[in-house]
This record gives C-alpha cells, sequence and structure tokens, in this order.
C-alpha cells in the first residue's frame, strides 16, 4: 500500500479575505492508497471517486470478480475498452524499456512474497522458474473480439505499475467532460493538475524519502507527475534491502540505488510507467526513454 507517498500536495484550501471562490478538498481510500480531488467546482470530487471506483472494479486482484483477476484465473477474458487499452500501452512500454516495464511480473513479485507479505529470498531455480512465466510478449490482444490471452499456463498479470496513473487520467477526463476547468486528483503520489489552481500553476512539492522536509516544488499546469521507490515497500534481510519493484530480466528487485523517481509527463499513465520503469533500468536509460516519450522529464532522488 503507498500509504506514505512521497509526493505532498501543498495548496491552500481558505479563502483569502473571502474574496476568493474556495477549494473544495475531499480524501477517499481508494485502489489501496489515498485519493485526494481539490477543484473550486465541488462537483469535482464525486465525479472523480465514481470514476476512479468504476476503474478500480476492471482492474482489483483483490476482488476475484474484475477483469484482471478473470485474466490471472481463467488465461483469457473478454475484456473492457479501458483494460484493453492499458494493456495495449503497457506492451509497448516493455517494449520501449526492452523488457524492464512488464505487467507480467505478477509470479516474480508473488515469490519474493510481496503479494502476500511473506517475503522471503528465493532459489535461484524458482526465480528461474517464475522468470519464464513472464514477458509481455506472451500476451495477445485480439481488438475484433476483445479478447486478451495470456500465452502460457500459470502467467499472471498485474496493473499496479500503471492502473493508478491511469484511474487518474479518467478522472480528470470525466470531471472535464462536466466542464470543469480546474482540478486536481492525487492517488497516492500519482498526480494529475487540470489548469491552474484559481489561475495560478498547482504547486506540487517533492518530499525527501527517509527525510524530513522536501526536495523541491513542482509548479504545473495540464500536467500530471509520478513518483515511485524502492521506500514504499521492501523488506530487509541479512542488511540487504529488497525493494517491490522488480526487475524481470534477473528476476531480482530492482537494485539501482534509487530512492525514488519522479517523472513528469502530458499523462498520468505514461508518468506511472516511466516512473516505475527508471526505477528498473536507472539514469543510464534516461536519454532513450525520454527521446520516446519526448513530453516527460525525470527528477531522481539517490538513496
Ligand atoms: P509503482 O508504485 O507504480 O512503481 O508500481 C509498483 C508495482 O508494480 C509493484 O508493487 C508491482 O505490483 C508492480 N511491478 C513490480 N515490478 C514491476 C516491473 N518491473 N514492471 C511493471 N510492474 C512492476
Ligand atoms: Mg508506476
Amino acid at each position: 500500500m503507498k500509504i506514505f507517498a512521497i509526493i505532498s500536495i501543498l495548496f491552500f484550501s481558505f479563502t483569502l479575505a473571502g474574496c476568493e471562490p474556495r477549494l473544495y478538498r475531499d480524501k477517499q481510500v481508494m485502489m489501496g492508497t489515498f485519493v485526494e480531488v481539490v477543484s473550486p467546482d465541488p462537483r469535482a470530487a464525486a465525479i472523480a471517486f465514481n470514476e476512479m471506483k468504476r476503474i478500480e472494479k476492471l482492474f482489483s486482484l483483490y476482488d476475484p470478480e474484475s477483469e484482471l483477476s478473470a485474466l490471472n484465473r481463467d488465461g483469457e477474458v473478454k475484456a473492457s475498452p479501458e483494460v484493453i487499452f492499458v494493456i495495449q500501452k503497457s506492451i509497448e512500454f516493455w517494449e520501449a524499456t526492452q523488457g524492464a516495464f512488464d505487467i507480467t511480473v505478477a509470479p516474480l513479485a508473488q515469490l519474493w512474497g510481496f503479494k502476500d507479505k511473506d517475503f522471503r529470498v528465493p532459489g535461484d531455480e524458482e526465480i528461474a522458474t517464475a522468470r519464464g512465466l513472464t514477458g509481455s510478449d506472451k500476451i495477445s490482444v485480439n481488438l475484433t473480439e476483445s479478447m486478451v490471452k495470456l500465452g502460457l499456463p500459470g502467467m499472471k498479470i498485474d496493473c499496479g505499475a500503471v492502473a493508478k496513473g491511469f484511474a487518474v487520467d479518467q478522472a480528470i477526463a470525466a470531471v472535464k467532460h462536466e466542464g470543469i476547468t480546474e482540478c486536481l486528483v492525487s492517488a497516492g503520489g500519482d498526480i494529475y493538475c487540470l489548469g491552474g489552481r484559481r489561475g495560478s500553476p498547482w504547486i506540487i512539492a517533492v518530499q525527501d524519502p527517509g527525510r524530513r522536509g522536501f526536495k523541491g516544488t513542482l509548479r504545473l499546469r495540464d500536467r500530471a507527475v509520478a513518483t515511485s521507490g524502492d521506500y514504499e515497500q521492501f523488506f530487509v534481510q541479512d542488511s540487504k534491502h529488497f525493494s517491490h519493484i522488480i526487475d524481470p530480466l534477473t528476476g531480482y528487485p530492482a537494485d539501482g540505488g534509487i530512492a525514488s523517481v519522479t517523472v513528469i509527463a502530458d499523462d498520468c499513465l505514461t508518468a506511472d510507467a516511466l516512473a516505475t520503469a527508471f526505477c528498473v533500468k536507472g539514469k543510464s536509460a534516461v536519454a532513450g526513454l525520454l527521446a520516446r516519450f519526448p513530453g516527460a522529464e525525470v527528477k531522481f532522488i539517490k538513496r
């Protein structure tokens, strides 16, 4: 659970001397994190939460009725356009990152105990077996029949690295559809800033992981920001730190010495996926990946 998100939002929800309209602020626990909506329009939060609940129902691995649970159980599913979109986008990120971003990493994450919080360091053979079940090239999407299939028995998908960003984008699209022009949606560090905060940019503070205080502030308007880090979910064994972000190429938790990565992009799905990918690939991947996703910017904080 991303309870300790390192991006905090700085904003001022009080009315200054009664001369400005107030900002409405609402918070709910959803998708395993705190979701917060801030807007001068009182309708924004309900619209955003409804849309995000709809998306959560499609992607949740805790709900046996979700499309993703059905896919993991049966190896195939007739999927909604939203699930097909996110899976296709994820395959694109898999290609762009030479396999470092991989939604089929679930059997590895489970092996290391991140699914059931029963952490352990697995043996080489177990890792090799689980690695054999990964690879987004083994997912097939049939657009005419809206079918998604997994190529091997035992393969499983986990969209945890990208679904929150997508849900934020969907929430923003829904509030925009109702004519709302200023709104911030934050799902535990995955944020989209629609328009400004009463005309000025939204101010986002990037917190220093493991320390008090902030690393700096971002001033954003019509942009998304997402943060991933190995400080969020990890376990320590024999003084070694094992992160919940797995390098699918080795089968081991990513270990680039990075405490957190913050990515700014035009949409939150891209920011979310790239932030996870940079945790695996490290700084050496910046030039290549930003050339492929030109609207994006990245900031690293070392462990
Ligand atoms: P995030 O917090 O967005 O960085 O997503 C982290 C989550 O994505 C993990 O808890 C896993 O469920 C999943 N995950 C772990 N490693 C990877 C990877 N290499 N590619 C895609 N998803 C991953
Ligand atoms: Mg992510």
